[in-house]
């Protein structure tokens, strides 16, 4: 990996946008011709950067978008995106002026909610969430005398209806009918409202999982977000149409100093590394704060420097980290210093960071974030 000067900082996400777009075309042929992405960029586009990765995709030709809370889709529309912006997250009816004066469209999370929102008395786009299993936000889907309630209220613009998978990722026999169930529960509701005169308007049940490891579906909208990072949750299953992603993000520091200790002496807080040798180490400058896990270093984490792998060592700091660099006696300051991404023939994915963090990649790149630039390449 060589070293381009204008990323000077101190530490940042590189975003590849010709990986993103080769994930969105990957994603838009696996759907087939009647369903559209709906590109999932809340926490940031899951580190990477919303407005540009939205940008990106409008480029593209994709103009629906999904976020959790309505400040995320202002910064959407202050940059000039349009479109449909849904808010997947259960906005406090006291935000409805906001939704409608940026014309966000809101997740009705339940019956309460819709009523809450209802007595606001302005026009709101809405999309009704159903309840097929997860039993996080919804109406329950066989619950139709209360669908058909909360189609009545007065105000609410209806234009569209969608659950959300909460095993799809799981190729058990009992999980894949517990999919498969919520499936049913969706398309019964869905043909209930149709029969009882309720246009459910744009219909979307499928994730990342339910794009990749399901049938197409008759839906309008596959909500991607993970995969269009170019990454599963965790591990990457072998040989499948996972495998052809490719990774959006990559995480960079530099060589900030250098310094040999002798053997038997200790570094960092609670000098929890002891040289076990005469050990050079090298300083990173980046830490948790930075969105990395505390908990890295002690399980094995590693970084890359000119294509070598480097372990970390002792306890990660708040805006630094160090690596024991004494088996590569090249290294030098200023030296960029890869955390996720590749480096010469060598790799350290987003999967594998997040297996050391004991979490899966969406959390670990969702927390990248605020202080780190987003450098773009590509297009
Ligand atoms: C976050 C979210 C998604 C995107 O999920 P991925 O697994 O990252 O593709 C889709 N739908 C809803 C309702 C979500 O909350």
């Amino acid at each position: 990996m060589e070293r381009k000067e204008w990323k000077t900082g101190r530490a940042w996400r590189e975003v590849d946008l010709n990986a993103l777009n080769h994930n969105a075309r990957l994603l838009q042929d696996r759907m087939g011709e009647n369903c559209r992405l709906m590109a999932v960029v809340k926490a940031d586009a899951y580190g990477h950067g919303a407005v540009p990765v939205a940008k990106t995709l409008v480029e593209q030709g994709v103009n629906a978008f999904a976020v959790a809370c309505p400040a995320e889709g202002i910064v959407l529309r202050r940059a000039g995106i349009g479109g449909e912006i849904l808010v997947l997250g259960c906005t406090p009816p006291e935000e409805a002026e906001v939704l409608a004066r940026w014309g966000l469209t809101q997740t009705v999370a339940d019956e309460g909610h819709a009523c809450a929102l209802s007595r606001q008395g302005l026009p709101l786009k809405v999309h009704m969430a159903l309840d097929t299993g997860m039993h996080r936000l919804g109406i329950p889907a066989e619950d139709w005398e209360t669908i058909g309630r909360v189609r009545r209220l007065p105000y609410l613009q209806f234009q569209g209806t969608f659950s959300h998978l909460c095993v799809s990722d799981s190729h058990t026999v009992e999980d894949r009918a517990y999919t498969q169930r919520q499936l049913e529960r969706f398309y019964e509701a869905v043909a209930w409202m149709r029969a009882a005169g309720y246009d459910p308007g744009t219909v979307h049940i499928q994730a990342s999982y339910g794009i990749l490891d399901l049938p197409p579906q008759p839906c309008d909208y596959g909500r991607a977000g993970i995969a269009l990072y170019g990454v599963a949750s965790t591990g990457m299953p072998e040989g499948s149409i996972w495998a052809e992603l490719k990774p959006v993000l990559s995480l960079r520091a530099r060589v900030v100093s250098l310094r040999n200790l002798s053997a038997g002496e200790g570094a960092g807080y609670g000098l929890a590394f002891r040289c076990g040798r005469d050990t050079r180490l090298a300083v990173v400058s980046i830490g948790y704060a930075d969105g990395l896990f505390r908990s890295l270093s002690p399980n094995g984490g590693e970084v890359l420097i000119q294509g070598c792998r480097c372990p970390m060592a002792g306890r990660m700091c708040m805006d630094q980290l160090l690596v024991d660099v004494t088996d590569l006696p090249e290294a030098e300051v200023g030296d960029v210093v890869t955390l996720i991404g590749q480096d010469g023939g060598e790799k350290i994915s987003a999967e594998q960071v997040a297996a050391q963090c004991g979490t899966i990649t969406n959390e670990l790149l969702s927390r990248l974030g605020g202080r780190l630039p987003a450098v773009c390449d590509g297009v």
